[in-house]
């Protein structure tokens, strides 16, 4: 077994190793949560099987075996930049709006109120017109497998586009469209419905789902009802409705800022329900 000099060790350690590790741990980490949502976490999972295998046939001495994994390991590792083009230039570009440095799942102030400058308007138009929607809005609970269940978008939200998908009749109209940070991620999206059996018999499965991912998840999730055209929305189980547009965008507002005061308010809110 190797001798390891501990003493030597630490004489030697010095304050910037220190700094050192810390900064290796805080870029993995802020590698980790850009990667968390994304394919690549299935890449590194196959990669870590592919690694382990590769030990293992080199301790057996599986020499073609080992030959043939080394080979496709060259081949992975060209391919990867081509097949997560994609992933990587949103990581480079979050990178490069300074993003690094601040919490993950937070827009910045203009690109929420340039998203809540579309996302109001939409509703209030979709409540005058009694058409039903379905927004949810994550936070910072992945929400992979909603999303998985719908037909991937990823485009910038804007009222044009919600207000398509929304359009009753067409394909993407029923179920819900899930939004990270100010992106469409998918529409026609199954939520799990609430089992909460003390509700009013006036809100039916497009309010109840909403109730539903609300319980599972931190997201924050707005509904139009069709049958009356109001405007609620749901976090942490419940459901607060028959908001005005600029209620909500008060409340999105809120949400999305991560103020001391935002939180006073949604806490305000909860507890007058
Ligand atoms: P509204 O007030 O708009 O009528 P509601 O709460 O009464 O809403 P329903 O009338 O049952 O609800 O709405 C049905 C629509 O809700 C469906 O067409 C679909 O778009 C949506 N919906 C129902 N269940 C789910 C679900 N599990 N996940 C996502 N969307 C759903
Ligand atoms: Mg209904």
């Amino acid at each position: 077994m190797a001798y390891i000099p501990i003493q030597g060790f630490i004489s030697s350690f010095r304050l910037l190793d220190i700094l050192d590790i810390a900064l290796v741990a805080f870029f993995l980490y802020k590698l980790f949560l850009l990667l968390r949502n994304t394919r690549a976490v299935a890449l590194i999972k196959g990669l870590a099987f592919l690694g382990i295998i590769t030990v293992i046939s080199r301790a057996l001495n599986l020499h073609v075996v080992n030959w043939l994994l080394q080979q496709g390991m060259t081949v992975i590792l060209v391919a990867l930049p081509v097949v997560f083009q994609p992933e990587l230039r949103r990581a480079l570009e979050h990178i490069g709006r300074g993003r690094l440095f601040r919490s993950d799942h937070m827009i910045s102030k203009e690109e929420m109120e340039h998203m809540l400058d579309e996302i109001i308007p939409l509703t209030e138009s979709l409540s005058k017109t009694r058409t039903g929607a379905l927004i949810v809005f994550e936070r910072e609970v992945g929400l992979n497998e909603i999303i998985d269940t719908g037909v991937p978008i990823d485009g910038i939200v804007s009222k044009e586009l919600l207000g398509n998908i929304f359009i009753p009749n067409t394909p993407l109209h029923d179920g819900a469209v899930v939004i990270r940070e100010n992106r469409i991620m998918a529409a026609g999206c199954l939520l799990p419905l609430t089992m909460e059996r003390s509700l009013s018999t006036e809100l039916g499965t497009r309010h109840r789902s909403a109730i539903g991912i609300s319980e599972k998840s931190d997201a924050v999730v707005v509904v139009v009802s069709e049958e009356t055209g109001a405007i609620s929305y749901t976090y942490g189980g419940h459901i607060y409705r028959h908001l005005s547009g600029e209620g909500l965008r008060k409340v999105l507002n809120d949400f999305f800022s991560k103020q001391p005061q935002g939180l006073a308010n949604i806490l305000k809110w909860r507890s007058a329900k």
